[in-house]
């Protein structure tokens, strides 16, 4: 069976979500630990987290992917600002910690002039003091679209921060196909070929996640703007092929369209339906 879902609004609660994410038939959802735009996380709700672990065990609900703040830069130039980013992930890894198994996707971050490698340093540098020994959280990177001073753009880039992580039996990769399409990886002519390269340079075994998106906007373009599935650059039959792909259809695959509750039921339904 096809593992999707969206992401969905958080401010209810787990429960909320799951139950949310039940009505649109989907099997696992994600959301933002915190407001994507701002810093401090709502008290812990232990008993919102217990009927959660509950109505998803019945539900057949599987892992659920946690998406950092968009505000968090682990390579960021300022000292305060990765601080910041110290003290949500520590947080927010030490609360996901309640649902076992729960990952933990983030932007790499951008480097604002340090240079690439210099951000590639800080990125594992910062996980090297988050991650600890027998956690339950698995950590993701996410590919990114190359936008700017971002780093993650490049699965080299990615393979850099992984390696230099003590801890990376911890670490995967969720691939946002939007991001790679934009970066420059066609998936639309050649995903066997992204793919290969992926496993060359990363390892398909760190692949945990895929955020399926269409584009707004050309390949390579290098804008990250995410599109309803079908009507941008990438098209439905590059969606039949991914979710399909043997080296990808048993992953969890998370939504981020620009949809309402009733649009994602649409793009599951369909994407439900081109499933083999
Ligand atoms: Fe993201
Ligand atoms: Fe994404
Ligand atoms: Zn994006």
């Amino acid at each position: 069976m096809l593992t999707i879902g969206c992401h969905l609004s958080s401010s209810k609660g787990y429960l909320a979500m799951a139950k949310e994410a039940v009505s649109i038939n989907a099997n696992t959802f994600q959301f933002f630990t915190r407001n994507p735009r701002g810093g401090n996380a709502k008290p812990l709700d232990t008993s919102d987290i217990a009927a959660y672990n509950d109505f998803a065990a019945v539900n057949g609900i599987g892992v659920i992917l946690a998406h950092a703040p968009y505000t968090l830069n682990a390579c960021a130039a300022k000292e305060d600002l990765r601080d910041f980013a110290y003290r949500v992930m520590t947080e927010d890894i030490s609360r996901l910690e309640l649902i076992p198994g729960t990952m933990y996707n983030f932007h790499p971050g951008s480097h604002v002039k340090q240079g690439t490698e210099k951000g590639i340093e800080l990125i594992s540098g910062m996980l090297n003091r988050v991650l600890f020994d027998g956690m339950q959280t698995t950590v993701l990177l996410e590919t990114m679209a190359g936008k700017g001073s971002e780093v993650g753009g490049r699965f080299e880039e990615l393979r850099a921060i992984i390696d230099r992580v003590e801890l990376r039996q911890h670490m995967g990769v969720c691939l946002d196909t939007c991001h790679v399409y934009d970066g420059e990886y066609d998936i639309v002519n050649d995903l066997d070929g992204v793919l290969d390269e992926f496993d060359r340079v990363v390892g398909l075994e760190r692949l945990k996640a895929i955020h399926i998106n269409d584009s707004k906007n050309p390949f390579g373009s290098h804008k990250d703007r995410h599109e309803k599935i079908g009507e941008g650059s990438i098209g439905i039959d590059a969606f039949e092929r991914i979710i399909n792909h043997p080296a990808l259809r048993d992953l969890p695959f998370y939504l981020e369209t620009p949809n309402e509750l009733d649009g994602y039921a649409r793009e599951i339904a369909l994407l439900r339906l081109l499933y083999k």
